[in-house]
């Protein structure tokens, strides 16, 4: 079968490896060229979607910023999962909030800001402090405002409304400040025929509001539960088919909603050595109508994220449960180049592998691991 990818990222480079040995042949569709391409070597195949759509089988996404007119064409096709409206209520935070609500699953309470005198009212009815997030193109953090102090109110709509000025289909989704314990995502699969097969709950570390370390490992049961009905919900909700993934607040136990993410995604890079199928295999599963795999922790796992470098000491690879992954992009300041995974047969043991990889890691391009090492228990 051959599947056309909406992106030409790394997530789709590793659905290509994740694809190869189903025989699945992965193209990608660059959304900024308008190439086709090789997802390994992107090598150019051709250019123009028409062309692409009428070659695939089936049709997905790597990520949801994908403009308008490519949704419609794709989803016009009839080949197209998860679907366009599930993308777009993964690339718009105004439609995201209203799936929550329908879908009655917790999430930050939140206001649509138009204008000052939205501004004015989402203060007065949620309170400080509040954050603020463009209601399109946002990812790693970019696009969002704070605002705890009413004496800077003034400054930070400023701000605000230039932002909103400069582009008329901006909005602003204002939301209460959420002082959670930690993040957490779950990354899962639903496939046509309704059923669900869900990872465990990941454990999320951010530095300077990018994806650090994400780490696997057992989880309370309850929680695991909670997480599991919610995502449920959602991707009833959608009629969602393929891999998705929710990232939660985690607040003394109760799981509100952060954002979701209609794709394959960086907390469930960890699936690649960590569980018997990987996420990438199972959004290839879906989306190709075969059944879906064993989504079980197979052994305690983390992810650590490589930003901006294109080398690691060579002596990391001699370390046993250790795999690097490479994603073949130039090298840009705080670009995400590749990633390392770590496992091994114990939560205790994983901690100790933690430490020694640390060890051999330049801390300048792997800050705040130490920070991450002491909390682990
Ligand atoms: P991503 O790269 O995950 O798509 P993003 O740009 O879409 O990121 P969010 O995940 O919405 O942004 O927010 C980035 C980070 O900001 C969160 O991981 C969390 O640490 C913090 N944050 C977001 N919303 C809130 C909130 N309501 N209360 C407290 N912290 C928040
Ligand atoms: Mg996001
Ligand atoms: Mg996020």
């Amino acid at each position: 079968m051959k599947v056309l990818v909406l992106g030409a990222g790394q997530l789709a480079r590793m659905m290509a490896l994740a694809g190869a040995p189903l025989n699945l042949r992965i193209s990608a569709y660059d959304v900024n060229t308008d190439a086709i391409v090789h997802p390994l070597t992107q090598h150019q195949l051709g250019t123009g979607l028409a062309g692409a759509i009428a070659d695939a089988d089936v049709i997905t996404a790597e990520f949801e910023h994908i403009p308008l007119p490519v949704l419609e064409q794709c989803q016009q096709s009839g080949k197209f999962l998860p679907g366009s409206k599930a993308i777009q209520a993964g690339g718009d935070r105004r439609l995201e909030k209203a799936l929550l609500e329908r879908c009655n699953v917790a999430s930050a309470s939140y206001r649509v800001i138009n204008n000052e005198a939205d501004f004015k009212q989402a203060i007065a009815s949620l309170g400080l402090p509040l954050v603020f997030k463009s209601a399109l193109a946002g990812y790693d953090g970019k696009g969002q405002w704070r605002l705890k102090d009413p004496a800077q109110a003034q400054a930070v709509w400023q701000q605000m409304a230039d932002f909103l000025a400069a582009d008329s289909k901006q909005a602003i989704v204002a939301e209460q400040f959420i002082g959670f314990n930690r993040e957490l995502s779950l990354v899962g699969a639903r496939a046509a025929s309704g059923e669900v097969k869900v990872y465990p709950l990941t454990e999320n570390h951010h530095v300077n509001g990018v994806l650090s370390v994400s780490l696997a490992r057992p989880v309370s049961k309850p929680l695991q539960q909670q997480a599991e009905q919610m995502f449920t919900a959602i991707a009833n909700g959608l009629n969602y088919v393929g891999v998705l993934a929710i990232e939660f607040f985690d607040v003394s136990g109760n799981l509100l909603v952060n954002e979701i993410a209609p794709r394959v995604h960086n907390s469930g890079h960890w699936t690649q050595q960590g569980a018997d199928v990987c996420q990438f295999e199972n959004q290839l599963r879906a989306v190709t109508g075969l059944p879906l795999g064993n989504t079980e922790l197979l052994r305690p796992t983390l992810m650590i994220n490589i930003l901006g470098e294109d080398t690691v000491p060579e002596a990391i690879l001699s370390m046993p449960g250790l795999h690097l992954h490479w994603y073949g992009k130039d090298k840009r300041p705080g670009r995400k180049m590749g990633h390392i995974n770590l496992s091994a047969n114990s939560p205790a043991e994983l901690k100790a592998r933690f430490a020694k990889l640390i060890d051999l890691l330049p801390s300048a391009a792997f800050p705040e691991l130490e920070q991450m090492l002491s909390q682990l228990n």
